[in-house]
This record gives structure tokens, sequence and C-alpha cells, in this order.
């Protein structure tokens, strides 16, 4: 637990409710509804991960989540395709009570694409079921960080290349999308080491079957000191972007997740 230094978040609203466009896998430029929910911070907490600022410390109760996302939806404008982003995974049940995921799905109906974050780990039998009963396309959206072989096992993230794979490979046996968080510059890499690295991981992601890579640049984490921050220039973000797109293997954004 972080406890000194979490934001004030209250268990009655999402984190954030937002909308932004972005390209589709038709190749068109479409409005995403964004809901952050407001839950328990991940367990698996990653060496360079400040997503648990804005989390509880504690599970809510079954009805919490789904009534921060009813409250939401009424917020958004139209759209077809919305994100589901938790600070961790869609189905691990310490966040979001399995109940709450298919009550969502209830209401969601009308979307064409849901997209979750999920650990690797956490991709199994639940992750199926919810995806059958879902009418919306299912895409889910895991951490690969960075395929750099002295760096990965080191972010204590409990996940080695082949569990990525794994995962990947499940989930396109259940006709689910998957997308993939690339870090740019990830914890002990230089400027250099972080570019080479981003592409090596958009490779990998793309050899794999992902369709959709979104390389994010390492941000501080004020509760992790184990390794000096440098923020990746704006250039090697460029650079890794359109790398991924030359290789036309599926779409590839940057994203510095301002917004959270
Ligand atoms: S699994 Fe994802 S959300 Fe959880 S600590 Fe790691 S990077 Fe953060």
């Amino acid at each position: 637990m972080h406890l000194t230094i979490k934001n004030q978040v209250d268990e009655t609203k999402a984190n954030g409710v937002f909308s932004e466009p972005e390209l589709t896998r038709k190749d068109i430029v479409e409005d995403h509804n964004i809901i952050l929910t407001t839950n328990k911070e991940c367990s698996f907490k990653c060496v360079m991960c400040d997503l648990w600022k804005n989390t509880l410390d504690y599970s809510v109760k079954e009805g919490v989540i789904l009534n921060q996302v009813k409250d939401a939806l009424i917020q958004l404008p139209p759209a077809q395709h919305l994100k589901l982003y938790n600070a961790g995974s869609f189905f691990d049940q310490q966040s979001i009570p399995k109940h709450d995921t298919f009550a969502i799905a209830d209401l969601i109906q009308e979307y064409e694409t849901l997209i979750v974050e999920v650990h690797p780990k956490l991709i199994g039998s639940d992750c199926f079921e919810f995806s059958k009963y879902l009418k919306p396309q299912l895409d889910v959206a895991m951490g690969l960080e960075t395929v750099d072989p002295s760096v990965l096992p080191r972010l204590d993230k409990s996940m080695t290349l082949d569990d990525f794979e794994r995962a990947t490979t499940a989930m396109l046996e259940h006709d689910i999308f998957v997308r993939a968080f690339i870090l740019l510059r990830a914890p002990w890499q230089t400027e250099d080491e972080g570019v080479y690295w981003a592409k090596e991981s958009i490779d990998f992601a793309q050899s794999i079957g992902v369709e959709c890579c979104t390389v994010i640049p390492l941000r501080p984490n004020p509760g992790n000191m184990t390794f000096e921050f440098h923020a990746p220039l704006t250039e090697s973000l460029d650079e890794v972007v359109a790398y991924g797109i030359s290789k036309k293997k599926g779409r590839v954004f940057g994203d510095s997740w301002d917004a959270i």
C-alpha cells in the first residue's frame, strides 16, 4: 500500500470520464469514450507503475463499480468504442467484482468495442466467459513493457515473455483482440537503449498477433525509487511510433497518458 502519497479518491465516482479520438481497425478515426474506474490498488506493484496514486486500499462492494460506470455513461457523448480502465486488471475480482463485470456488459450493449486492461496472468476462463457474454467486440490491453531481458525480470511484474505470448494466443483463439502497452525508456535504460528496446518490443508483439501497440513514455513513480527517472525525449517517441507504423502489421500509437 502507498498510504502517504495517494490522491484522495471517491468510490462513488469514476476517477476519469472523457472522450478522445483514436484510429480504429477500420482505418478511420472515431471517438472512444473512456472511463477510469475507482477501485482497489493493483496487487502486482510493478516498479515503474504510478497508477496506484488514484486507487483505494480496499475492495469495494458489489455494485459500486457498476454505479460508477452507470453515472459515467450518462456524462459521455455517443461513441462506438468504450475503454474501461481500472489501474489494474478488469478480471481482478479484488478490483471489480465478477457480478459487476457482467452487469456492465449489460449496460454497454450498444457499443461496438470494449477495451479493458488485464495482467497476462489473469487471462483465463473469466476472460473467455465474459467475452462470450459481451455483445461488443472485446479488446484486451496487456502491459508487455519491454522485451529487454536485462530489464523485464527486474520490473516485479511477475511475467515472462512466455506468459505474455500464452495469454495472447489464448485470447486470439477466443476471438479477442490484443493490445500491448510498451514502455519507452523502461527503467535502467539509456535513451538509445530505450528506443532500441521499444522497437524490439513492437516487433515481438506484432510477431505473436498483437493487433495494436501503444508506446508509453516512462513516468516517474514516487512510490518506488529503485530506478533513476529520466524522461524520454519526444523525438524518441516519434521515432518508435513511426518505426512501428512503417511495419504495417497493426496500429501503433504513442500515448503520454497526460490525462491520468
Ligand atoms: S500490472 Fe499493470 S496496473 Fe498493476 S502494477 Fe503492474 S503496470 Fe501497474
